[in-house]
């Protein structure tokens, strides 16, 4: 059995630190992979702290995986030795369950087994990607275009996803108006990938501080959600707005943004319950709806268009001994734009 060094947390409380623990042996179907770089996203740090309860330790937390293939199994037929390839939140479902079929396995009806804090189908404890190698089901396994670099492309496999779904299944697209709350890890890969499909696209963040980024990034406006005007400029302006911050909101106001027919939709899970009134969603049928990460078909179907469109994250790559201070600057919101540990340093 391969064996791995990683990070982990012992408890909710204590700092990462060095650990090391066997992966499965690879199956017939498996894929080995050296994990080169792994993401941080804000989901780690919750589940490492156990602010969404359930937590279990020791946990090696990280589902924003990029590597390189090092092995495959005698059956494996999609991957060989020495591709990019990508693991995201997941590293396998039930397969035969209505969603699974329809290729929406983050839906599961039985059990969807996330990449950590999960338990695998022989029940053992899932370990993330904060380590060196990781064996996955080569159906759970992406292929990372060639021409994206590796670092920059592994928060696609979770951050990218996350809004590439809904910007999808919202149809974003030439002649529609789409607005991102918030411009952080999620914000700023909504901005890029709904300017790619060709949507008219609008930052809506707390201040001006991030015109410059936002414009860059591809945005093609840019208000500031503390200046009341916004909110009678953009009345009822846009087809989907996908709100990327978990803070409480007043929700009334962005509803108020929808055009008839429009959509708010969650990514990030808001601190308190979403209350709005219902005059305004009935008389315009508009929709506020939630959306969590992609299938592995969908999330295959973002990382070929990512390639096309030479889209990638905007990362700081640090080493893996500087993890406990980056989760201090997530919750800070110091990072442009997300970060991304180099596993080669472990
Ligand atoms: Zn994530
Ligand atoms: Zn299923």
């Amino acid at each position: 059995m391969p064996n791995t060094k990683a990070f982990a947390a012992s408890d909710a409380k204590t700092p990462l630190a060095p650990f090391s623990f066997d992966r499965r042996a690879p199956g017939d179907y498996d894929v080995a992979i050296d994990i080169k770089f792994c993401g941080i996203c804000h989901t780690d740090i919750h589940q490492a702290r156990d602010e969404w309860g359930g937590s279990v330790y020791p946990m090696v937390p990280g589902h924003e995986i990029a590597g390189i293939v090092t092995s495959v199994g005698g059956k494996v037929t999609k991957f060989k030795p020495g591709q990019h390839v990508g693991v995201g939140c997941f590293v396998d479902s039930c397969r035969t369950c209505t969603e699974c079929r329809k290729g929406l396995e983050q839906y599961c009806a039985v059990e969807t087994v996330f990449t950590y804090n999960s338990k695998d189908k022989d029940g053992h404890n899932t370990y993330g990607g904060y380590s060196g190698k990781i064996v996955v089901d080569e159906n759970y396994v992406l292929r990372i275009p060639e021409n994206l670099p590796l670092d920059a492309s592994a928060p696609l496999l979770c951050a990218g996803i996350t809004l590439y779904s809904p910007l999808r299944h919202w149809g974003a697209g030439p002649g529609r108006k789409v607005a991102i709350i918030g411009l952080g890890g999620l914000g700023h890969m909504g901005v890029k990938l709904a300017h790619a499909m060709g949507a008219e696209v609008t930052v809506l963040s707390q201040s001006l501080k991030k015109l410059g980024d936002g414009k860059r990034l591809g945005a093609d406006h840019f208000y500031a959600t503390s200046d009341p005007e916004t909110f009678t400029t953009l009345k009822g302006h846009f087809d989907l707005i996908v709100n990327t911050v978990p803070a409480a909101n007043e929700w009334d106001r962005f509803v108020g943004l929808l055009a008839t027919d429009g959509a708010l939709v969650m990514v990030g899970v808001p601190d308190e319950p979403v209350a709005v009134n219902g005059f305004p969603l009935i008389t315009k049928r508009r929709t506020i709806a939630g959306s969590m990460i992609g299938g592995i078909a969908e999330t295959q179907e973002m990382l070929d268009f990512c390639g096309r469109h030479n889209i990638a994250s905007d990362v700081e790559v640090i080493p893996m001994q500087q993890v406990n201070e980056a989760f201090e600057r997530v919750l800070k919101g110091d990072v442009r734009y997300r970060f991304v540990i180099d596993c080669g340093t472990l």
